[in-house]
């Protein structure tokens, strides 16, 4: 047995599960939150129990001391030595990552020169990275890229239509972003036989991705998770006219319209209400009209990307729902459902899809054209394999 963690940091958290491997039996998860205050959480969830506590937690090194402290003191290991391989989430890999990769100097190197691509994450990534390799510094890590999976893509599919010299010395092009996720949902996929799949992660971000053989032939997240659907705040893929437009209509400069469209945009700026599903679905039922609207939007945005990759995949055998509202929300299934059950042949059970919340289950009924199903997704169990198969090969 094997012991690895799954690490992902974000700017002001870091949330952690240790692993058993191969058995990927988690035992231990929780996480640091409000990291740079005085008031942050720690919180460990072991043996059924959670322990919580308030308490100035100022940088990512500090939270991992505390994390390493609560494995030894609550007995979730006997020694730190246990911990064979640190795994780390990175949102980033640009051009350089098509797998997971030895976190080391140069992967450090290249995760810093990315930073442009992925503001908001890359240096937070390498803040949880540097503290865990200076508290263990012989427990070898791995970095584990959310844009990897998608590496697969050609051409055709990852370039956009600008002048050719942009995307070759600029690197500007479709990356993608929740590949750990789909490559888990292909996997999955791949149980029930399915060759050609449409993963649909969707939750305050979303994806989509068409997936034959395993492989990602197309993502709809682009440069930056702001391209493809609508998501909570995100506008997903627009004119990109719209940007010059508003930009004349309002004075507001490029960075400040690039900012409303990743923060102020998607359900929260068309709903005017939230960006959460569960109080836009509520206002929805309750009669509000510009939350209908942003329902009925999100819903033909997914719908259309799905009907994109039933042709892309030359017809699908697996339509997926996963994440937040993929797991969660019959309501949101149902309305992207509807609008596309029609020209795909599906046969879906609603009624069924009424009771599914967090857990596996095929709402399509057996004479459905393209199954559908309910997936719940798993990105730190990905980590934890990665992890497990690079001890096993002895490559670290
Ligand atoms: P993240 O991208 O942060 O990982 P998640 O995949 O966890 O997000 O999705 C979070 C979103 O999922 C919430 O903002 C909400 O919109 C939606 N969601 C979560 N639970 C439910 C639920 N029970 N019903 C409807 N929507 C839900």
């Amino acid at each position: 047995m094997s012991k690895v963690m799954a690490v992902n940091a974000g700017s002001s958290s870091l949330k952690y599960k240790l692993y058993d491997m191969p058995e990927e039996k988690v035992i231990c998860s929780g996480m640091a939150d409000k990291i740079g205050h005085d008031d942050a959480k720690f919180i460990l969830k072991y043996n059924g129990e959670k322990i919580e506590n308030t308490l100035p937690i100022l940088d990512h090194t500090k939270a991992v001391a505390l994390l390493l402290e609560a494995l030894t003191k609550y007995g979730v290991v006997d020694s730190l030595d246990e911990i064979e391989c640190v795994g780390h989430r990175v949102v980033q890999g640009g051009k350089y990552f098509s797998k997971s990769a030895e976190f080391d100097a140069d992967t450090e190197h290249k995760i810093d020169i990315l930073t442009p691509l992925d503001p908001l994450h890359a240096q937070a990534h390498l803040l949880g990275y540097r503290a865990f390799r200076d508290a263990l510094p012989k427990v070898p890590a791995i970095a584990v890229f959310d844009t990897a999976f998608h590496q697969t893509m050609t051409e055709e599919d990852y370039l956009f239509p600008i002048p050719y010299e942009y995307s070759r010395d600029f690197d500007c092009r479709r990356y993608g972003a929740h590949g750990t996720s789909h490559n888990y949902l292909a996997i999955k996929g791949e149980e029930y036989g399915a060759k050609r799949i449409i993963s649909c992660h969707i939750g305050s971000g979303s994806s989509l991705a068409a997936i034959n053989n395993g492989k990602c032939v197309a993502t709809s997240m682009g440069l930056t998770p702001l391209g493809g659907v609508m998501m909570g705040t995100r506008t997903g893929d627009m004119d990109p006219s719209v940007m010059d437009y508003l930009a004349t209509c309002t004075g507001k400069d490029v960075h400040e319209l690039y900012d409303i469209f990743n923060k102020k945009s998607g359900f929260l700026g068309v709903s005017g209400i939230s960006n959460d599903t569960r109080d836009v679905e509520e206002a929805d039922l309750g009669g509000n009209k510009q939350a209908h609207i942003a329902s009925l939007l999100f819903a033909r945005r997914v719908a259309d990307y799905i009907g994109s990759y039933f042709v892309r995949l030359g017809g699908a055998d697996l339509i997926i729902f996963s994440a937040g509202i993929g797991e969660n929300s019959p309501y949101y299934r149902e309305l992207i459902l509807r609008d596309v059950e029609e020209a795909l042949g599906l046969s879906i059970d609603y009624e069924l899809n009424k009771t599914v919340r967090g857990k596996e289950v095929m709402i399509s009924k057996p004479d459905s054209k393209v199954k559908v199903a309910v997936i719940p997704t798993d990105e730190e169990v990905m980590i934890a394999r990665d992890c497990y198969k690079r001890i096993k090969e002895g490559k670290i």
